[in-house]
């Protein structure tokens, strides 16, 4: 598995060195247990100025790779898929702005992004849209110098978090159809008519999910994000980059309950010898941690070719369908060889098992991944 370069091992061990000393695992499952945003990690993060990494240099960051920012994601979410995703949703969008945001918006959200004072999240959920995301009912309109926006939203993660700014997908042509007539605003979540309520899920627990309610909620013109009428084009455009992160992640985090099930197994005395003795448990570790390196694999050619600017959409959907399953089923597995103990938040095993339950349903289902993958199939 080592053909990184020697500055990507580097890195990659870093980022495993501040989670393991810095972070470590009781903070992560602690914010789980009490359902707390994980803002002292977050500015320790953007203290070690790592928030800057993908951001071009002429922009300010360090213009770092995406195949960076996957190793990065991979150790964040090593104790915990939800944790990570703190740091991730809110980039995603920092990256909107770089592309597709004027001057007066880079300077006013992307140095106090860099800085961890201001965060994203990213709302284009609803009730009505799913899977089937540009079923947007929720409108927009101009009224004087602001926007006026009604309607609900659902599922936006960290949404609720102290200075969290949406990226919120709404319809401005109410004339147009599906993908057509949608647009991108910015709206502060403390806006007024924004009633934002968290959701009691059973994954997500740190981060948050949230539910939105738009009550005339009222923004500025000018955080209207690119164009009107764009805001498909913009809210797809990172899918790429939001595929290859949280793939990496559950890469992580499955490697995590791996590393933790192998131990127990070690530890863990029954018939007078440790349990990774019984031939089915050492089987089992043996799929699970050749399930963790394939997935490895795909994410880092994902990774690979996205840094070298090639097509790569059903690498992306390879990599995510895989490495979610993975995280699935690893976790599952874990769950039955940590017995009882598995049970307890104190294992952990228990909350990468839920983790793993929203993989497959996050940034895409895995029936959506398929689909997309079955259509690039060639006879
Ligand atoms: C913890 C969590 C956090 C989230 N965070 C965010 C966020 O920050 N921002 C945001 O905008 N959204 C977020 N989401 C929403 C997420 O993107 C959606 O849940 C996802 O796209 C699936 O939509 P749905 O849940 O409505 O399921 P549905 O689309 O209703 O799907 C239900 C089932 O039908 C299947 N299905 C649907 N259509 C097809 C099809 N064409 N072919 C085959 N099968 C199909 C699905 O695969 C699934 O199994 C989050 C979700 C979760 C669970």
């Amino acid at each position: 598995m080592d053909f990184l370069t020697e500055e990507q091992s580097a890195w990659r061990d870093t980022v495993h060195r501040v989670m393991e000393r810095e972070i470590g695992r009781e903070y992560v499952r602690h914010c789980d247990m009490e359902r707390e945003y994980p803002y002292e990690a977050y500015a320790k993060i953007a203290k070690l100025g790592w928030l800057r990494l993908l951001i071009p240099e002429a922009q300010g960051g360090d213009g770092g790779t995406i195949f960076d920012y996957a190793l990065m994601c991979e150790g964040l979410a090593r104790y915990g898929f939800d944790f990570a995703t703190a740091f991730m949703v809110s980039t995603f969008t920092a990256m909107n702005i770089v592309k597709f945001g004027n001057t007066q918006q880079r300077e006013q959200y992307l140095q106090p992004f860099m800085r961890g004072d201001i965060r994203f999240s990213i709302s284009i959920s609803e009730p009505s849209a799913g899977s089937d995301a540009a079923n947007t009912r929720t409108r927009a309109e101009l009224a004087g110098n602001d926007w006026i926006i009604r309607g609900q939203k659902l599922w936006c993660s960290g949404a609720a978090a102290k200075n969290a700014i949406i990226a919120m997908l709404v319809r401005t042509d109410k004339e147009a159809q599906k993908h057509r007539g949608l647009s991108v605003l910015l709206v502060p979540n403390d806006s007024p008519g924004v009633d934002i309520r968290k959701l009691p899920t059973m994954a997500r627990r740190a981060t948050g999910t949230t539910e939105i309610f738009l009550d005339e909620a009222r923004v500025p013109v000018h955080n209207l994000l690119g164009e009107a009428g764009d805001g498909w084009h913009i809210v797809t455009d990172h899918l790429e980059l939001e595929r290859i992160a949280v793939a990496a992640a559950y890469v992580g985090n499955a490697q995590q309950a791996v590393t933790d099930a192998l131990k127990y197994a070690h530890e863990r005395i029954q018939f007078e010898r440790p349990i990774f003795e019984f031939q089915v448990i050492r089987h089992m570790l043996a799929d699970m941690q050749t399930a963790v390196d394939a997935a490895r694999l795909l994410v880092y050619r994902a990774a690979d070719m996205a840094s070298r600017g090639e097509p790569c959409t059903r690498e992306v959907s390879m990599a995510k369908l895989f490495a979610s399953e993975t995280l699935q089923t690893v976790t599952r597995q874990g769950m039955q060889i940590l017995g009882g103990h598995s049970m307890l938040p104190e294992s952990d095993m228990e909350r990468y098992f839920r983790e793993g339950m929203q993989s497959t349903i996050g940034g895409g289902t895995s029936q959506i991944q398929r689909t997309i993958i079955a259509k690039s199939l060639r006879v």
